[in-house]
């Protein structure tokens, strides 16, 4: 079987860093292959962008993400079209919209976020690059802009929420839909119609590491992505499709978005 690729790891976190370097043997020995790493912050690129250049599996995304909307400056977005230039990243990334956040203070608030969001899209369009999108209960509106933006470079929605419908305009606009370590979950009944519901070759697999754990993790212990494999048992399970099946598309639709071929 294919190497599998985590197509969401925060590999540059610390709390993943500490890890190192048996969790990146471990994930070898799980079968995860290569990981993508997104970008959050303008204090963590060059950490990032050193890592990944490091070694040829780590493939690396950059951005700006709204959980920081009230840190990001003008600079900041200079300093990443640039950084699209001289170190050629997969995709830009991780950029979105999070109305789970407390959209009444002033860093965060809706215009806020769509400020760094359009001003982003723009240089992604520009520099020809996919998209890392995080949506936290802002599907309709991120599908919008997108639209309104006429971006046509697709991507991945990352830990994707939502409806059928909702996906569906997604991936109509080229975009690939990232299912990870809540799909693990028993409870997650409306997420598991969707994967059924969806064609495989919209469907991505990722962990999000080192947030979001999964199902049976001990308390405060940090998802991992040599855990990935987990998340390719439960679709098989739910979509009643071979293990080696769902690894190799999935693996090709994450090649093929990325354009990693
Ligand atoms: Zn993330």
């Amino acid at each position: 079987m294919h190497q599998l690729i985590d197509s969401h790891c925060h590999w540059g976190h610390p709390r993943l860093q500490a890890l190192q370097p048996e969790l990146w043997q471990s994930c070898i020995a799980q079968g995860v292959g290569q990981l993508v790493v997104p970008g959050t912050h303008h204090a963590s690129f060059s950490q990032q962008i050193s890592l990944c250049e490091a070694h040829p599996c780590w493939h690396l995304a950059l951005g700006l993400h709204p959980y920081f909307s009230d840190r990001h400056t003008q600079q900041h977005l200079s300093d990443l079209a640039e950084a699209l230039v001289h170190h050629t990243p997969v995709a830009v990334g991780e950029i979105g919209l999070d109305f789970a956040l407390d959209t009444n203070l002033e860093g965060f608030s809706i215009v806020h976020q769509e400020h760094w969001f359009i001003a982003q899209v723009k240089l992604a369009q520009h520099a020809k690059l996919p998209l890392i999108v995080h949506s936290r209960k802002a599907n309709d509106r991120l599908g919008q802009l997108l639209r309104q933006l006429k971006f046509d470079q697709g991507g991945i929605v990352h830990g994707f929420s939502g409806s059928l419908q909702q996906a569906e305009k997604f991936t109509q606009l080229g975009f690939k839909i990232g299912f990870g370590g809540t799909l693990t979950y028993d409870r997650a009944q409306a997420m598991r119609r969707l994967v059924k519901a969806l064609p495989l070759t919209d469907i991505v697999l990722e962990t999000d590491a080192p947030d979001m754990p999964m199902a049976g993790q001990e308390q405060g212990q940090p998802n991992r992505p040599d855990m990935l494999p987990r998340v390719l048992a439960v679709l098989a399970q739910l979509r009643l499709e071979p293990i080696s099946e769902i690894a190799s598309q999935t693996i090709a639709n994450t090649l093929d978005v990325l354009r990693l071929n």
